[in-house]
């Protein structure tokens, strides 16, 4: 039956909307877009004091399927991202076997098909079981519906690997996702190096150590016209090098995750809790600035979770032992919304470029707007939800949230994935 969203604020810069207006749907896309549309016989929802934007695209997470599944499922990892107001996922490769292969990359695409609560675009791995050395079946990934390629988890360490991989990728016209890591500067790090590694008394992980791959991949998308994209940059000096780069005219975009944003090495105390254990890790807070900075002045492209989950015996380990991460899908919008728009330092219209619009770009995705024929693909925010982050209350399996005790105001209320809700009223249905 077709639906009638009535009377939320709806907001789109994609087509210089903002204003409280009425949206029908009909056959999973947007029928019509008007001030008091009349209900006819659509079912009517309201949703006066909501806000109502396109739906949220996280083009970083990991499902942990298959191989991992008492972490996380493709099923239990997509209701995490409805609940979060998210209508479609990148799930990451480094799964167990690797998902190097067009038959394993179809086991994601089917699996989402038969249970999952978004839309799932799975990115394959740029080197055969991520070990740097040898190119993954990339074409064959591709004509099973990779969307793009990353060694995620770690950096890819030879340079003629990379070069090799980047211009495979673009012959497919896949971007290429880079997580930046020189295993030679980075070694056992596992905070920031300087003062959190000297005051806790644990191996540092040197800015140098990521920045220096931002750069190389920099130059190799200058050598190879590959789209690359920088994931989770977490420094200063990074994000200069890549303000650099945009300049100069070339295809290069990047992420920035909600925990570099508002978490610093100083969130690292003596209690040594493992769920601030981050790779990258946490830097300083001029790193947590300049992050900001760059999010508003268009310098980073989008904000991505890195839901990484862990069960809770695996975190309880010693800081030096523990895996890398943090749940994010659920807290990511809240945390945007608190810290940001709340704040005042972000408009709406800033978070529906940096959590909709600009992922789509970046894996060229047919874009989503509010207007006639567009998919009906929409997330609807309770602007004044206050909830508290806890352990009891995800939807994700797992529930290593860097965030947990935090109070947040404003999170997702529906979700709609071509017109149907796998969201409604803050449940996940
Ligand atoms: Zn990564």
């Amino acid at each position: 039956m077709a639906l009638l969203l009535k009377g939320a604020r709806v907001i789109d810069p994609a087509v210089g909307l903002d204003g409280i207006i009425d949206i029908k749907i009909g056959d999973g896309r947007i029928a019509d877009v008007g001030k008091d549309l009349d209900a006819g016989d659509c079912e009517v929802r309201d949703l006066a004091g909501m806000i109502l934007i396109p739906g949220l695209i996280d083009v970083h997470v990991h499902l942990r399927e298959p191989g991992q599944e008492y972490k996380e499922t493709i099923e239990s990892g997509t209701r995490a991202a409805a609940k979060g107001g998210f209508v479609g996922v990148c799930p990451m490769p480094n799964t167990k076997p690797v998902c190097d292969s067009g038959p394993r990359l179809r086991y994601l695409v089917e699996t989402a098909e038969k249970c999952g609560y978004a839309r799932l675009y799975p990115v394959g791995s740029l080197s055969t079981g991520l070990a740097g050395t040898q190119l993954s079946e990339m074409g064959d990934m591709v004509a099973q519906g990779a969307i793009a390629f990353s060694d995620d988890g770690r950096g890819v360490q030879n340079d003629g690997m990379m070069r090799r991989a980047m211009d495979y990728a673009k012959m497919f016209d896949c971007v290429v996702m880079s997580h930046c890591q020189s295993e030679d500067l980075v070694g056992n790090g596992v905070v920031n190096e300087g003062v959190a590694s000297t005051r806790l008394g644990l191996a540092g992980w040197p800015a140098e150590g990521e920045e220096i791959q931002i750069a190389r991949d920099i130059a190799l998308c200058r050598l190879t016209g590959c789209r690359l994209h920088i994931q989770h940059v977490t420094t200063a000096g990074g994000v200069k090098i890549i303000r650099a780069a945009k300049l100069e005219g070339l295809p290069v975009s990047c992420e920035v995750t909600p925990h570099h944003l508002f978490l610093d090495e100083d969130s690292i105390d003596t209690g040594y809790n493992t769920n601030l254990k981050m790779n990258p890790p946490l830097r300083t807070k001029d790193d947590c600035a300049a992050l900001q900075d760059a999010l508003l002045d268009g310098t980073i492209d989008c904000i991505a979770s890195d839901h990484a989950p862990h069960a809770a015996h695996e975190k309880a380990l010693e800081f030096e032992l523990a895996p890398f991460g943090t749940i994010g899908l659920e807290t990511t919008l809240p945390l945007v919304l608190t810290n940001m728009v709340r704040s005042g330092r972000m408009s709406y219209a800033r978070l529906v470029d940096v959590l909709s619009h600009n992922p789509r770009r970046i894996l060229k995705l047919e874009p989503v707007t509010i207007e006639r024929g567009s998919s009906a693909d929409l997330t609807v925010i309770d602007p004044e939800a206050h909830f508290v982050v806890s352990v009891d209350g995800f939807e994700s399996k797992s529930a290593n949230s860097a965030f947990i005790g935090e109070t947040l105001v404003g999170m997702a209320y529906d979700t709609y994935v071509a017109g149907v809700a796998t969201l409604c009223s803050g449940k996940v249905v």
